[in-house]
């Protein structure tokens, strides 16, 4: 029996209850039950958060490098020693399965000590000078505030990799989770402020977008943000930060194609193909959705893919066979049905799915050659269908693939790496994965898009790029 508890914002180093005393619920996709009750928070609470971030800066800008990487190492002990209650949480709050729930988890402490690592490496520049007598230092510095906005679909590990790299590079942080994952961001608060991280360097502030991470992203004392999360909501994120300049990075959506090469088992590529489209349900930014698969293979390939969609097990969430659970709310699985829809109105041959499975759960779905004007090809769906066609040659497919205005991930299944290279060096986006599918994540890899997918890296010293100003210092050595 699960106990339902009221969270507060952390603010300042301390949980405490929105100005309005007001609080919403969290409830669990899978089931619809109570989780928590979170606080809603509004422009008040933001501006208490801000100037508690504001007063914080200084003194953890100037910590040792070795203090903020003993905090963040410390952070990641205790996320792995709390593991069961975040699982429990992330499960509850975001309709996660147990094996998503463990690589949240395990891949957060993970980016928590790549993240301690860079502290250490916040390195300047010198440079030779067109005048003599002048000594050039270029300095790497903090921005000062820094404002997070995380989405649902990995509650805990995207808001990791924002947090992890902001502190490390000496910013004070206030992050504002999705209103449908809010819990499990105030238990990272518990945990980094458990893990000595002084009153006010991290914040979390939880409430609606509009309310809430509008009045954020657009205060004027904060320096910087990074927000993961839709296209459509990275435009207004952009429009309303743009009057104080504050630097941005989006990550954002993406429709992402994996390249088939004729010289592939169709089982085995199906296997691969499988897990990038479907795991948590597809609602993943680098979900494999435009399998584009060379003529020869293209029919046994579908059908491969479609028999493994069709065994895929659906049940209890902490059931380890389980593949994926429920789509996060109605709202989505009404998206998902249109696109299957409207697909299969155009022509599209459905191989299998198509329904319902159980709630918010739908089954895995397997759609042949949908026309390319279709939602389901050029649109994200965020869901657990994927869309197969046939092309003639690799041109074709590259072609293919780089017709999307998104640009985030792509994989190419091939055992030729002429050809693989060939396409991972002309399709248009911020990672192509030769021999894998598009679903991957490496602590230290630039990750972003091209086009609508965002704007900026994320990742290693790609973070502490986006989290840092550099400051050149000119210093005359002659008498002045
Ligand atoms: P969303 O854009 O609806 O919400 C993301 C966050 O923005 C939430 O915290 C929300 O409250 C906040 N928000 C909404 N309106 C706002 C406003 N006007 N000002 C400030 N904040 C506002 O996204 P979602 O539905 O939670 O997440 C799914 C989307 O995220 C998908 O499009 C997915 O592709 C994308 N995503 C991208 C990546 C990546 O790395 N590129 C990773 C995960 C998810």
């Amino acid at each position: 029996m699960r106990e339902v508890k009221t969270y507060g914002l952390f603010v300042d180093g301390v949980e405490r209850p929105s100005t309005t005393q007001s609080t919403f619920a969290v409830t669990a996709p899978a089931d619809g039950t109570l989780v928590g009750w979170a606080a809603r928070g509004n422009e008040v609470d933001v501006a208490t958060a801000v100037t508690a971030a504001r007063r914080a800066f200084p003194a953890w800008a100037n910590l040792p490098p070795a203090d903020r990487e003993r905090h963040l190492l410390r952070a990641a002990d205790l996320l792995e020693a709390r593991a069961a209650s975040l699982h429990d949480l992330i499960i509850d709050e975001s309709g996660s399965t147990i094996r998503k729930a463990r690589f949240e988890v395990s891949y957060s402490a993970n980016l928590l000590r790549a993240a301690a690592g860079e502290a250490r490496r916040l390195y300047g520049d010198t440079f030779p000078n067109d005048k003599p007598h002048r000594l050039s230092l270029v300095l790497r510095e903090p921005l000062g505030v820094v404002a997070v906005v995380s989405p649902f679909n990995g509650p805990l590990v995207l808001l990791v990799k924002m947090v992890a790299f902001a502190l490390a590079a000496g910013n004070s942080v206030i992050a504002k989770p999705s209103e449908e994952t809010p819990l499990i961001a105030v238990a990272l608060a518990r945990i980094l402020h458990e893990a000595g991280l002084p009153p006010g360097v991290f914040n979390v502030v939880t409430g609606y977008g509009a309310e809430c991470g509008r009045p954020l992203i657009a205060h004027p004392n904060i320096n910087g943000i990074a927000f993961t999360g839709s296209t459509a909501t990275g435009v207004r994120i952009m429009q309303a930060a743009a009057p104080h300049m504050h630097r941005l990075q989006l990550e954002l959506g993406g429709k992402n194609p994996l390249l088939v090469l004729a010289d592939m088992d169709p089982e085995s590529a199906a296997d691969i193909a499988a897990a990038g489209a479907f795991f948590h349900g597809g609602q993943i930014c680098m979900a494999s959705a435009r399998l584009i698969v060379e003529e020869k293979i293209a029919r046994p390939f579908a059908e491969a893919l479609a028999r493994r969609a069709a065994s895929l097990h659906l049940g209890d969430l902490r059931d380890e066979r389980t593949a994926y659970g429920p789509l996060i709310n109605a709202a989505a699985l009404e998206k998902v049905q249109d696109h299957v829809a409207t697909a299969v109105a155009a022509g599209a041959e459905q191989l299998t799915g198509g329904q319902v499975h159980e709630g918010l759960v739908f089954q895995p779905t397997v759609l042949w050659q949908p026309p390319h004007e279709t939602a389901v090809w050029c649109e994200e769906t965020f869901g657990p269908v994927v869309a197969v066609t046939a092309v003639p040659d690799l041109e074709t497919a590259i072609a293919l693939a780089n017709e999307s205005q998104y640009g985030l991930s792509a994989g190419v299944l091939t055992n030729n790496m002429v050809r693989g290279l060939t396409a991972a060096r002309r399709i248009r986006c911020g990672a192509v994965h030769v021999g894998m599918h598009s679903f991957q994540s490496d602590a230290l890899a630039p990750v972003g898009g091209f086009g609508l997918s965002g704007i900026g890296r994320s990742g290693g010293k790609y973070s502490i790029e986006h989290f840092t100003e550099l400051k050149w210092i000119s210093v005359e050595l002659g008498e002045v």
